[in-house]
């Protein structure tokens, strides 16, 4: 009797759906206005240390003075969206001149990426930004989370900014472009692995929210 109440009991317990929920919190680093010679060089190292990958928002004219640099955020499996080329204002442009900055730095990408955001320099804003994204097929990427490190250039106040701000789906805004940056962005990811955060891409994010990225459309982070 007892055994068949067992088997019974154990039946129950195995119809009961294990209730998996997926706690990891999940952020992404963006890093705008490279590639940059050797800030984007040892980003470079200490993302692949860490096995992690980020967004780099790059420039077109940044990619003729660095194409080896573009080519191995390519290569080593980060995420590449637009950033203009000259890294002017989108804001007064026409959608003709927004599509020009857009198309010629496209242009100069490395074979195989196929950016699916723009970020306009300085944030969203003008008809001709708007009207060109959607016309060239990208996604307008902001960020919730910025951690002015073009305006801090000390690692530790970097970092102290970003740890005690940051929430899950946040998009994290940084440049390639300083030694304070590198330092506090390697740091970050230390810390915040270490309380259950993992990084990845921008369009990893938003897949793992199951947003579907819409040309035009504007997204600041992925709750
Ligand atoms: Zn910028």
């Amino acid at each position: 009797m007892h055994r068949i109440i067992a088997v019974i009991l154990c039946l129950i317990l195995l119809a009961i759906p294990i209730q998996a929920e997926d706690q990891t919190k999940y952020v992404a680093l963006t890093f705008d206005d490279g590639p940059s010679g050797r800030f984007t060089r040892r980003l470079l190292d200490g993302l692949a240390e860490r096995d992690v990958k980020a967004t780099f928002l790059i420039c077109g004219y940044r990619i003729k003075e660095y194409p080896a640099e573009a080519r191995r955020i390519a290569d080593e499996g980060h995420e590449i969206g637009i950033h203009g080329y000259s890294h002017k204002s989108m804001c007064p442009m026409t959608q003709d001149e927004v599509e020009a900055e857009i198309l010629d730095t496209a242009a100069l990408l490395p074979a195989g990426v196929e950016p699916v955001f723009l970020r306009p320099p300085g944030g969203q804003c003008g008809d001709g930004m708007w009207d060109a994204a959607r016309m060239q097929g990208l996604a307008v990427l902001t960020w919730s989370l910025d951690s002015k490190d073009w305006a801090i250039h000390n690692a530790n106040a970097l970092v102290e900014r970003v740890v005690s701000r940051v929430q899950d789906g946040d998009v994290i805004l940084m440049h390639d472009m300083y030694d304070s940056t590198v330092t506090a962005a390697l740091t970050i990811i230390d810390i915040l692995s270490a309380r259950g955060y993992r990084f990845v891409t921008a369009a990893e994010l938003a897949q793992l929210r199951g947003v579907q990225l819409q040309p035009g459309a504007v997204y600041c982070s992925f709750p």
